[in-house]
């Protein structure tokens, strides 16, 4: 199961007035666990943040849903900056089970044709990644690292266990096994040190070779930092680094 928003959000731009329909599946999402009496308690964010495009004030907006004990949906809670929500928005629980089967050959054939179209887009006018949804920037990331020469798997949304691409590389009969990460945030929001942080817990526990942290803005100076102390483990790509690799 998982926790997941139930509508599109519907945010008024606190400056204009104008209303703005926020894509659900646009919304960056974290999960976060913590240790409690009955189980794990586990903290789902959804953020997100855009521009209005009538008067270019920025709106962001956060949601999140507690899920605890496991399978139940314990409180939820929304922000937002620069704008209201018009309606509230809920979180709910969706049970499922993941069928790798829906990766159907055509629907990967048809992800792949999009992600190279989007590639295109991007080289043609850089500020296009920012209209890419987190699962197309995801993909984009993907086709760039397969186009290494890597074998890439995305991973499905929230079930990914901290990272959203696999990417395995065989040289020499041995095989070596890199974990990227994808953050899609707008060109000011920078990636700070907790995700780098968070990702070397993930990396450490795979036990893969390296992990990656890609976005497409830029990061703090402690989260550099942090990456060149841990001895090649991480490698840190921003929207510059991501831009050079695709055009080769
Ligand atoms: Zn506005």
């Amino acid at each position: 199961m998982e926790l997941c928003l139930r509508n599109d959000l519907v945010i008024q731009c606190n400056i204009c007035g104008k209303v703005h329909v926020i894509d659900k599946d646009s919304l960056d999402v974290n999960t976060y666990s913590y240790e409690r009496q009955m189980g794990a308690e586990v903290e789902y964010d959804f953020d997100g943040e855009c521009q209005c495009d009538n008067c270019r004030n920025w709106l962001s907006y956060s949601v999140r849903g507690y899920e605890y004990p496991v399978g139940c949906l314990n409180y939820d809670s929304y922000e937002c900056r620069g704008g209201q929500f018009v309606q509230p928005p809920t979180v709910e629980v969706r049970y499922f089970e993941f069928d790798y089967d829906a990766y159907e050959e055509d629907y990967i054939y048809s992800e792949v044709c999009t992600a190279r179209s989007n590639i295109e887009r991007v080289l043609d006018n850089n500020k296009n990644i920012y209209n890419l949804t987190s699962r197309e920037f995801e993909e984009l990331v993907a086709e760039v690292f397969k186009k290494q020469g890597f074998n890439v798997t995305i991973t499905p949304a929230t079930r990914d266990g901290g990272c959203d691409i696999i990417a395995t590389h065989s040289v020499g009969g041995l095989s070596y096994m890199i974990l990227i990460e994808c953050k899609k945030y707008g060109k000011k929001h920078k990636v700070g040190v907790e995700l780098v942080r968070s990702l070397l817990g993930v990396q450490t526990d795979r036990k893969a070779n390296k992990a990656v942290l890609v976005t497409s803005s830029t990061f703090t100076r402690d989260a550099k930092e942090f990456a060149d102390r841990q001895n090649q483990l991480i490698t840190l790509i921003d929207i510059n680094d991501l831009l050079r690799m695709m055009r080769c």
